[in-house]
């Protein structure tokens, strides 16, 4: 008998999901029921049950009456316990299954297609992907995975980087305080001006991103929120480094809808490293705050980290998945002029799209965009993202006298309308119908 049609004949386990209000109650959850002696996993929530976390709890449906009563006797928040059927795949990627596979890496693409959780272990096997057709299997899957969730469209967003003023010395950063570079601030006016050449374009979804500038008061923010929202009516994301939990709240109360707040490495060791001013648990209490706000909240990796090891991607692909993270940004590392990390080498190409990849088979629902760093290293960079599971790409609308001087890294590219339909059409996907 064939492979595939061994598949095929393996019934399909009824499970039930539990979505809860936030990544708080998420984990309180895991660890009630755990403890209660119920078999449980984290998954991708299902497309179409909600949208406040994209990490649900799934268990088997016999127990459901029992997950309740513990959930009514605890004060856990839960939206919802929704009736699944553990997706299936093998047949459809019978094609996958054709191609010259190690059989330890395809036991684990198995169990993608299976719906079954990766272990940390098997998160690493598929990011040593390395024969041609290990490569070939994991992009086409990733590739499915995204077709099946989200479909074809690539969300475009813009972002405006409104000042490279910092008060952070990361090591990697052309932005960093030390960095003896011409600094800009814009004035709201300035701000407003250009997110109404990016509302001519159609974009919906403004990026307002900084160094970490606390000239831009609460009280500043809030006037340029609500003057965007008043005259443009756009979705509004927020990435302006750590601010208190206090002004996360009121930043939402006048109507931000989400914020990136980039980990780049959730190990310990690294993080210190990249980040000499911060802390990692403050930077993973910043982002619990931002979900239990109700922020679509955003993150991401630097692939190519000195002292990097692809155990720690794999650690971060499964913090994303933890943390419910909706928006996971992933980029190789570019040096940046006059850093600590000038002199080391680039990322790689390959294992930033590996790791695309894997997040979008570990994490599934979620925006993954096919970053500014892929375009800066490659040509043809956004159009591999795409490829390879991204379903997002940034513009950068900056006006273009300030653009060179927010180099986080250098070379940047500057990612135009153009570039990105482009980029977008060469992949084989659709550029929304909200662009005009
Ligand atoms: S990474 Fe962000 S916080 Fe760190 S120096 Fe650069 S702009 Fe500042």
């Amino acid at each position: 008998m064939a492979l595939r049609d061994k598949f095929i004949a393996t019934g399909i386990e009824e499970n039930s999901v539990l979505l809860c209000s936030s990544t708080h109650h998420l984990l309180e959850a895991k660890h009630y029921l755990n403890s209660s002696g119920i078999k449980i996993e984290l998954v991708p929530t299902p497309s179409g049950i909600g949208s406040a976390c994209t990490t649900a709890i799934r268990f088997a449906r016999s127990k459901e009456e029992l997950v309740r009563q513990l959930l009514q006797e605890s004060s856990i928040e839960w939206l919802g316990i929704y009736h699944v059927k553990r997706q299936d795949r093998r047949a459809d990627w019978a094609e996958l299954w054709d191609l010259k596979l190690n059989a330890k890496f395809e036991k684990v693409l198995q169990k993608v297609a299976q719906d079954q959780v990766l272990t940390k272990e098997e998160i690493v096997t598929l990011l040593q992907a390395q024969t041609d057709g290990e490569l070939k299997a994991l992009f086409e899957a990733a590739n499915k995975i995204r077709a099946e969730v989200l479909g074809s469209i690539v969300d475009l967003r813009a972002a405006i980087e409104f000042s490279n003023y910092c008060i952070k010395n990361c090591n990697y950063c052309g932005l960093r305080c030390e960095q003896q570079i011409k600094r800009y601030r814009m004035s709201k006016k300035e701000i407003i001006s250009t997110v109404a050449q990016v509302d001519q374009l159609g974009v919906e979804t403004i990026i307002l991103q900084s160094g970490e500038d606390p000239w831009y008061t609460t009280d500043k923010i809030i006037d340029i929120v609500r003057e965007i929202k008043r005259k443009f009516g756009m979705k509004i994301t927020l990435s302006l480094g750590e601010r208190s939990k206090q002004e996360y709240k009121i930043f939402k109360e006048v109507g931000v809808d989400n914020y990136l707040l980039k980990i780049e490495s959730t190990n310990r060791k690294l993080f210190k490293q990249l980040h000499p001013d911060d802390q990692f648990e403050v930077r993973r209490k910043h982002i619990k705050w931002l979900k239990e706000l109700g922020y679509i909240t955003g993150s991401g990796s630097i692939v190519g980290l000195p002292d990097q090891k692809v155990e720690d991607l794999a650690s971060d692909i499964l913090f994303y998945k933890e943390y419910g993270v909706h928006m996971i940004g992933i980029g190789p590392f570019l040096p940046a002029q006059g850093t600590p990390y000038q002199e080391y080498p680039e990322g790689d190409l390959l294992l930033s799209l590996k790791a695309i990849a894997v997040t979008r088979l570990v994490c599934q629902n979620v925006y993954i965009p096919s970053t500014t760093a892929l375009a800066s290293l490659a040509k043809e960079g956004l159009t591999k993202g795409l490829k390879v599971g991204g379903n997002v790409i940034m513009l950068i609308m900056t006006p273009r006298v300030l653009r060179e001087k927010y180099q986080i890294y250098r070379d940047k590219n500057m990612i135009n309308l153009e570039v990105a339909t482009n980029s977008v059409k060469e992949a084989g996907r659709k550029v929304p119908g909200y662009i005009k």
